[in-house]
């Protein structure tokens, strides 16, 4: 099966015409699960499943590109970037990533599951995810030497304590208000821009995040999934959420 596995993860490189490259990290599992849960996600404790996804080399090729943006021409984020890359969610062959369109596209697959009656729950675990790594300078900004020597130790700034403070996180919190796909391009660009200029920052200081500022960035992510929480739920007012059937899972 692994053979198979890698087989389909070389033929996708192939046909990317792109080198098999190595998993790209993220924030780590404990520090996804308190953005998911601070926002108030049903599903919080399943909000790290994205990484473990992407680990199956044979998804890897899909799924990476949704987690990161390298903006490799360095240009500040804006909503109109946002909207231009929501049609690449879940495309392979993407090494500049289009993490701000996954957002987008997995609001849109919530929104179309949910039309037709169906278990929407599990595109609002990918947004949760991507919200989460939308907030990390090291997956806004170029995939260069600072960014591969720092990158681990950025994304565990948290992890020890993180669990401990779902209270500090709620508190940091200011949800935006979202009525629509316009204002919801523009809350990512508007914590991408964040994640950027931290990034940014961090490069000319040449040091990592401090603790305050992982937080921070996090609040955002939490405060920005909330707010998409709260958008798509008064979709259908008073709805009930359909039960799981075996015959979605
Ligand atoms: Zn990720």
């Amino acid at each position: 099966m692994r053979r198979f596995a890698l087989r389909i993860a070389a033929m996708a490189a192939l046909f990317c015409g792109q080198p098999f490259q190595p998993e790209a990290l993220a924030w780590h599992d404990k520090t996804h699960l308190s953005v998911a849960e601070a926002a108030g996600f049903e599903l919080w404790y399943s909000s790290a499943a994205p990484d473990v996804a992407k680990s199956k080399e044979m998804f890897e090729p899909f799924e990476k590109p949704n987690h990161f943006c390298n903006n490799t021409a360095n240009q500040p984020v804006t909503p109109e970037m946002v909207m231009k890359q929501a049609g690449s969610y879940n495309k392979p062959c993407d090494d500049e990533g289009h993490l701000y369109g996954a957002i987008i596209g997995s609001v849109r697959e919530y929104q179309a599951a949910s039309r037709t009656g169906k278990y929407a729950n599990y595109p609002l675990v990918y947004c949760a995810h991507y919200c989460g790594d939308l907030s990390m300078p090291l997956h806004n900004t170029p995939y260069d030497d600072f960014n591969k020597k720092r990158h681990s130790t950025n994304d565990g700034i948290i992890e020890e304590s993180v669990r401990g403070n779902i209270a500090k996180i709620r508190k940091m919190m200011r949800p935006p208000v979202i009525r629509s796909e316009a204002d919801l391009a523009k809350e990512i660009a508007a914590v991408a821009e964040s994640a950027r200029q931290l990034g940014i920052k961090m490069r000319q200081e040449n040091r990592n995040m401090s603790v305050e500022e992982a937080y921070a960035q996090i609040a955002r992510s939490a405060s920005l999934f909330k707010a998409i929480l709260t958008w798509t739920g008064q979709e259908a007012p008073g709805a009930e959420p359909p039960a799981k059937t075996a015959a979605s899972n």
